[in-house]
């Protein structure tokens, strides 16, 4: 294990210790300096229609790589990580969500959304931090984020010293690999910025390319190039319509994101296991079973199962949709009764997923083929 020490840069140890208080690593500190390159090349991004139907995105254009545009008179950023690596549930037989006992078909969860969510747990240790720094330097202002941002966070990061940009697009840290969060404060006070990342974590390994060889959809199609409209994570979360039919059997069994990228990565077998109560306690878990998610009958049923869970970004609308295409890629014919009652969803995006997976099951090696049975994960 290399220690922490080792990959954080040094910053002013007051402001440090605020972060750890709060059980976050501050990992370093960007000079606010805008990069029109990097914008001009987010623009390019936009302009072939990369982003899908994350229309909100064309709204950052102007904001993502200027950091005064959230905070005036912003000077630095400094950027907090929290690791949340932990091995599959169902190995250690303890996913609270779904019991081990169980052999139904069930849909793989991404790594991030097992527990709390992610914003809930960063949000609000990084307002206190923010309160206190606000204590310590009455002068400057302070505004913290995670995510929720217009801000070019990970290009933000790199230069905080958090991690290398991947080919995969992600940022890579010696110590946590891939599998961390990160957070922002940006501030109008001038701190000592840290080295940046580029060539202290290293980089990805020559002749490496297993992130784009395994994508299943071609979303990273190539170095450091990623059409987010392709890509599982935004598909089964972020895209709430219908998903386009040529890339629902390349979804596989995920039902909500993917780690394929970070699961094939080198870069990512030594990584830290997380000590954070809020994600080893889990929510959602590593699976949801099939029949529970297609059982879903309403919103209300949605929020009481996964309220506090990053599951609630998909919506019912988005997991049953996924629920339905995962069942048709699992060959899941138990299923079919739900399916059909599905396929009378008032919800049409999810009665057009339902009625495509009936399709796809009664279809040429479907439902009456002699091999087909429900596969578990
Ligand atoms: S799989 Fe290889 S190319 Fe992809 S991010 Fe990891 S080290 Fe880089």
């Amino acid at each position: 294990m290399i220690p922490r020490e080792a990959w954080s840069p040094p910053v002013p140890a007051e402001a440090a210790r605020l972060f750890r208080r709060e059980g976050l690593t501050l990992v370093g500190i960007a000079a606010a300096d805008a990069s029109p390159e990097r914008e001009a090349e987010f623009k390019a991004w936009l302009s072939e229609q990369r982003h899908g139907s994350m229309k909100w995105l064309d709204g950052h254009a102007d904001l993502k790589f200027r950091p005064d545009s959230m905070l005036p008179g912003c000077r630095s950023v400094l950027v907090a990580a929290l690791n949340y690596y932990q091995a599959a549930s169902w190995r250690r037989g303890e996913n609270l969500a779904q019991p081990a006992s169980t052999d139904a078909p069930a849909g793989r969860i991404a790594r991030y959304a097992w527990g709390r969510d992610y914003h809930k747990v960063i949000g609000k240790r990084l307002s206190r931090v923010v309160r206190a720094l606000q204590e310590t330097y009455p002068e400057d202002s302070f505004r913290s984020f995670t995510d929720a941002t217009p801000l070019a966070e990970r290009y933000y990061a790199e230069q905080a010293g958090a991690g290398f940009t991947a080919r995969n697009t992600l940022s890579i840290s010696s110590a946590f690999g891939s599998w961390f969060l990160i957070g922002e404060i940006l501030s109008t006070r001038a701190f000592p910025p840290s080295e940046p990342a580029k060539g202290r974590h290293g980089s990805c390994p020559q002749g490496c390319y297993r992130c784009i060889d395994v994508c299943p959809t071609g979303a990273l199609h190539a170095p450091h190039r990623i059409d987010a409209s392709r890509c599982i994570s935004y598909l089964t979360i972020e895209h709430k319509g219908h998903i386009p039919v040529e890339l629902r059997r390349n979804m596989g069994t995920w039902l909500f994101g993917c780690d394929l990228c970070q699961e094939v990565c080198p870069l990512n077998v030594r990584a830290e296991v997380t000590s954070e109560e809020d994600f080893i306690t889990l929510r959602a878990g590593d699976s949801q079973l099939l029949r529970d998610v297609l059982s879903i009958e309403t919103d209300e049923q949605y929020t009481a199962r996964f309220a506090g869970s990053p599951l609630m970004r998909a919506k019912r609308r988005g997991l049953v949709r996924n629920a339905a295409i995962v069942a048709a890629n699992m060959r899941a014919t138990d299923l079919l009764p739900l399916l059909r009652k599905r396929a009378a969803d008032p919800d049409e995006v999810i009665a057009e997923a339902a009625r495509w997976a009936i399709d796809e099951l009664n279809g040429p090696g479907g439902a009456d083929a002699p091999e087909t049975r429900a596969t578990p994960l």
